[in-house]
């Protein structure tokens, strides 16, 4: 069983099991397909001992020292090379039906098109725990694998020729041919081969891959039927209530899974800084808790909305009501002044009792004194009070910052991260920080630690210092 309650198949013989499949017309295909996969093993089986003697027969052939072993181990080589490329046909001939019976297996509603993205999700867990991994074999690549292996074998063939000649073992009529030429056909040959079986593994592995990718392309697709019109409000004690949080890039060659599925609860009003290496995933995190990226699957509710079914209209609209972002640079409008600066992040709240009142929010940041001027008026520091101004006048529930300090000195850090301190305190706004930094792990409630996909930890800080209180000495 996987985390969705699903069961992921390890075995041929599960999937030819019926037992638990209801009477009725999706039985009575799958009894076909069992048929068909049990016909194939049959051929299968037959063919992989087929293979075992050429192999065999290609074995005992002496080496060739006259034309009749020539012959006869050129036969051979042609049969090996052929035996290997039957059970490559039959190998994708075995996945369809498996993967036939996989799909009739995990769909409850007995019309494979009709299968829901949880019911994909225990055919994606059987592919990444490597059961039927084989069995993703693209038909319509055998020509090309089959032909490389071909090649492979008449270049090792050729070679072994090759090989005897200059030794002196084997008198081909061609005698004419000095040594020389017979040692750069061999370097030519050796070549050849070592390119055949770059190509084999390389084209193994982009195959696969490229299967896999679409596998995930259809999950992911499933997991997003949006409903344009009406996404239902989801309740939860929670700001942040995320389960089995699962994302994965994808293009046409290849899927990367970044999020491993893990669980993330954050309650309103903590103030949060999530930690972790460089590639660990830290901002496709961010970027799905704020609505700026959708999760592949699990449950994503953020301020009680449930992002993985909204559209991108819709998450555009929560972004604006729910989200304030602090970014490195600070984006004031130069033709503005502080306050009217300010009024473009008030204006973004559709439901206008939730808007802060901007006096007091440009108090709040210390810049009621200027509040006329223009933004070139101002001092680097400033403008960050103001563009931190900007993002709070809506009283988004959450404000983030990715490495919100990146590009600046440690006297504006501090004072950047004073403004979070007060921002979580005065409005009670949950605050996500995601940095590399560790120093701020002292400033939060929460500290999450994520590590190659997973959470490593997550725990509640009891002894929070204030940004005066924090030892900056490492970073130097
Ligand atoms: P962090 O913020 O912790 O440095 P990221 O969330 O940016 O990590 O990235 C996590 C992993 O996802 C990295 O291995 C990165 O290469 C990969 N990744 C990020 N964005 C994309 C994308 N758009 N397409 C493919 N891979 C991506």
């Amino acid at each position: 069983m996987n985390k969705s309650g699903k069961k992921v198949f390890t075995s041929v013989n599960e999937l030819k099991n019926l037992n638990n499949i209801p009477n009725g017309k999706k039985k009575r295909i799958m009894m076909k397909n069992v048929e068909h996969l049990s016909h194939y093993l049959n051929i299968y089986r037959d063919a992989f001992a087929q293979l075992t003697s050429a192999k065999k027969t290609f074995n005992a052939i002496p080496s060739i020292t006259n034309l009749e072993r020539y012959s006869n181990k050129k036969i051979a080589s042609k049969k090996l090379a052929e035996a290997e490329n039957n059970i490559l046909i039959l190998k994708s001939k075995l996945s369809k039906y498996i993967n036939l019976l996989l799909y009739d297996h995990n769909c409850a509603s007995g019309k494979r098109s009709k299968m829901t993205a949880d019911e994909l999700y225990a055919i994606v867990s059987a592919y990444e725990n490597k059961e039927f991994k084989d069995n993703y074999f693209p038909a319509n690549r055998l020509k090309t694998l089959a032909q490389n292996n071909s090649n492979l074998r008449r270049f090792e063939f050729e070679l072994e020729v090759v090989n005897q000649i200059i030794k002196g073992k084997f008198n081909f009529s061609d005698k004419k041919k000095p040594e020389d030429y017979w040692v750069k056909q061999a370097a030519i040959l050796e070549k050849k081969i070592t390119a055949c079986k770059d190509r084999k593994s390389s084209l193994d592995e982009t195959f696969r891959s490229m299967q896999y990718a679409k596998l995930i392309k259809r999950f992911d697709q499933l997991s997003h039927k949006t409903n344009k019109n009406f996404v239902p409000a989801v309740h939860s004690e929670y700001v942040i209530d995320f389960e089995n949080l699962t994302k994965y890039y994808y293009n046409k060659w290849m899927a990367t899974k970044v999020l491993k599925g893990f669980d993330l609860k954050i309650k309103q009003g903590e103030f949060v800084v999530i930690l972790g290496p460089s590639g660990s995933g830290k901002t496709t995190l961010l970027n799905i808790m704020s609505g700026m990226d959708k999760a592949t699957y699990g449950k994503t509710i953020v301020n009680s909305n449930n992002l993985i079914k909204m559209t991108d209209n819709q998450l555009t609209q929560f972004r604006k009501d729910n989200i304030g972002y602090i970014f490195q640079q600070y984006g004031l409008l130069p033709n503005l002044n502080v306050r009217e600066n300010v009024e473009i992040g008030w204006n973004l709240q559709s439901d206008k009792s939730k808007r802060l009142n901007i006096d007091d929010l440009l108090k709040t940041v210390g810049m009621s004194e200027h509040a006329k001027k223009f933004p070139y008026e101002l001092s680097g520091g400033q403008q960050q009070r103001v563009s931190v101004a900007r993002s709070m006048a809506k009283n988004p529930a959450i404000v983030f910052g990715d490495e919100p300090t990146g590009a600046v000195d440690e006297e504006m850090s501090k004072q950047i991260l004073q403004l979070f301190v007060d921002i979580n305190k005065n409005y009670n706004t949950t605050v996500i920080i995601v940095t590399h930094n560790p120093i701020f792990a002292d400033l939060a409630s929460r500290v999450i630690k994520v590590n190659s996909g997973y959470i490593a930890q997550n725990y509640e800080n009891k002894k929070r210092k204030s940004v005066e209180e924090l030892d900056w000495s490492s970073t130097h």
